[in-house]
């Protein structure tokens, strides 16, 4: 078996090349994000709160597994709901209450330990898989990661303002950077890409050099 850690703050292009990382690989791709997204969106869009003990209070009737590319969230599959600008500020939220790390993280280690996977996030290689045999901190200007979340909307039709997006972009960095637990950092063995000036085949390439030694 082995296991992938990629790292990087919003934008940084990190579930692009971890899912096509997975593909070449033939492994299991895992988006931890996806998990604090459910999380913060169950708790606010079915319960109508964020509060932090209501959270902890009642996370265990929470159930989440996986099924094929799909998280089941207490009987319902969750999909789409999730990728709001919204459910990554509920995230961001509900990501640091402790309880709700350790849950997250359960059920990363547990489908890990019974297979080979490639996650993504922002403390895979620091706190989620240690031990990972491979760890990458995905890096890119702020300025450029906004640039690439307003070109992704705009090809989905929406409506949007690139200033906007890139003060959220500024504002969830610093939430996650600054945060008590768990905070964005690259592991002291993580290799650092800055993928600024690099498209995805560029990135792509460079990780799978890293892996095939
Ligand atoms: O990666 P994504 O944008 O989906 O993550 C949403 C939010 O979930 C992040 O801004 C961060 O606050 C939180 N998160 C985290 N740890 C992870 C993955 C995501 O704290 N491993």
């Amino acid at each position: 078996m082995i296991h992938i850690a990629i790292d990087g703050p919003a934008g940084s292009g990190k579930s692009t090349i971890a899912k096509k990382v997975a593909n070449k690989l033939n492994i299991k791709y895992l988006d931890s994000g996806a998990l604090y997204r459910i999380i913060g969106y169950f708790f606010k869009e079915k319960k109508n709160t964020l509060d932090e003990n209501t959270i902890k209070e009642t996370l265990d009737k929470l159930s989440i597994s996986l099924k094929d590319d799909f998280y089941i969230v207490n009987g319902e599959k969750i999909d789409k709901q999730i990728r709001t600008a919204n459910s990554g500020n509920y995230a961001s939220t509900v990501a640091k209450i402790p309880e709700v790390r350790e849950k997250v993280n359960l059920i990363l280690r547990n489908i890990s330990e019974k297979m080979s996977t490639v996650i993504d996030g922002r403390d895979i290689g620091t706190v989620v898989l240690p031990n990972a045999e491979y760890k990458f901190f995905l890096t890119a200007s702020a300025e450029e990661r906004a640039k690439r979340r307003f070109n992704e909307l705009i090809e989905k039709g929406e409506d949007v303002n690139y200033n906007l997006i890139l003060k959220e972009i500024k504002e969830r960095d610093f939430n996650d950077t600054t945060r008590n637990i768990a905070p964005l950092k690259c592991a002291k063995d993580a290799i650092e890409i800055d993928t600024t000036s690099k498209n995805i085949d560029d990135v792509l390439k460079e990780i799978l050099n890293y892996i095939d030694g």
